[in-house]
């Protein structure tokens, strides 16, 4: 989250409306490249299933069958070659499917860059009517890179799934709740324990709620109720941001996030700063914001379903 920083003082200049992922993410892709061989990190999870993380964007997945792999999300475009020379760290295998957990450009940046060495980019079709539509993805996105294979329905109430199968692997494509955004996929593989949460689980922080493209804090609890209501002890989860961790973690995430709707609710009209000032962050240690990118005052605006203020308001 280091990297967040880079952005601050772009994101400092803009109106409160401008707290846009999008732009403070741009900012981060205009950053110079680290070597690649310091910049991404691979970890294996289990059989065949790896994560792959950097310093910079969200946490991506690999999942190696017998005769392709599958690349869940693509960072940056300025990382793909290091990304590239990740992957074939691991194996020679084609790339055969780039999933989307959703459109934010920490997440699809990598895309375009991507396309020629991937045969179908994947997502639900809200992330791939935003990623053409809002700022700074739609630039790129004339130039290509987008989904070509969508799943879901535009209601985001609505479940929507897509099965990939990998060897003997079953990769679940699932959407579940407007959380993050209404365009939110989970990648879930039942015969190795993992799942890929993409950004409806920050791990140890207070997480982004894109109420402009349809993100609730309401929608991130479904989801974890839905999650913690089947995944294994043992599951692994690799969140969009954050170290991975586990079943445990997802249960300390859903009862921070319970605790922040209930604080809320409990003093209707107050603003983010004060929602801040008041709630009991001692209840949940090691819990951070994102310096730079997301106070704690600005979650609770978010957390309350409005855009977040400018300091001091
Ligand atoms: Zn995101």
């Amino acid at each position: 989250m280091r990297t967040y920083i880079l952005a601050a003082a772009l994101a400092a200049a803009l109106p409160p409306s401008a707290l846009a992922h999008e732009r403070v993410l741009l900012a981060q892709a205009g950053k110079p490249a680290a070597p690649p061989d310091k910049l991404h990190k691979v970890e294996k999870l289990a059989d065949g299933v790896y994560a792959i993380v950097t310093g910079r964007g969200g946490n991506m997945g690999l999942v190696v069958g017998e005769k392709f792999c599958v690349l869940v999300d693509g960072q940056f475009e300025d990382l793909v070659p290091g990304l590239l020379e990740a992957i074939r760290s691991v194996t020679p295998k084609p790339v055969k499917y780039l999933v989307n957990t959703h459109h934010h450009g920490d997440h699809t940046g990598g895309n375009r860059a991507l396309e020629a060495h991937v045969q179908v980019i994947v997502s639900h079709v809200n992330a791939r009517k935003h990623q053409a539509t809002t700022p700074f993805t739609a630039e790129a996105a004339k130039k290509g890179g987008l989904p070509e294979l969508v799943f879901g329905e535009a209601d985001p109430a609505a479940r929507g799934m897509l099965t990939l199968h990998v060897g003997d692997m079953e990769l679940h494509l699932v959407h579940q709740a407007a959380a993050h955004t209404d365009g939110d996929v989970m990648v879930g593989i039942p015969q190795r324990r993992v799942l890929f949460a993409g950004d409806v689980f920050f791990n140890g922080m207070t997480p982004f709620i894109d109420t402009s493209t349809g993100g609730t804090l309401a929608g991130y609890l479904a989801n974890l109720d839905f999650l913690l209501s089947f995944l294994p002890e043992d599951s692994k989860v690799v969140p969009g941001h954050g170290p991975v961790g586990g079943k445990a973690d997802l249960v300390r995430f859903r009862a921070f996030l319970a605790a922040a709707q209930k604080h809320v609710a409990a003093n209707p009209g107050k603003s983010g700063a004060d929602l801040a000032a008041t709630f009991d962050r001692k209840a949940f240690p090691g819990y951070t914001d994102i310096p730079g990118f997301l106070s704690w005052a600005a979650f609770f605006d978010l957390a309350a379903g409005r855009m977040p203020q400018p300091p001091g308001k």
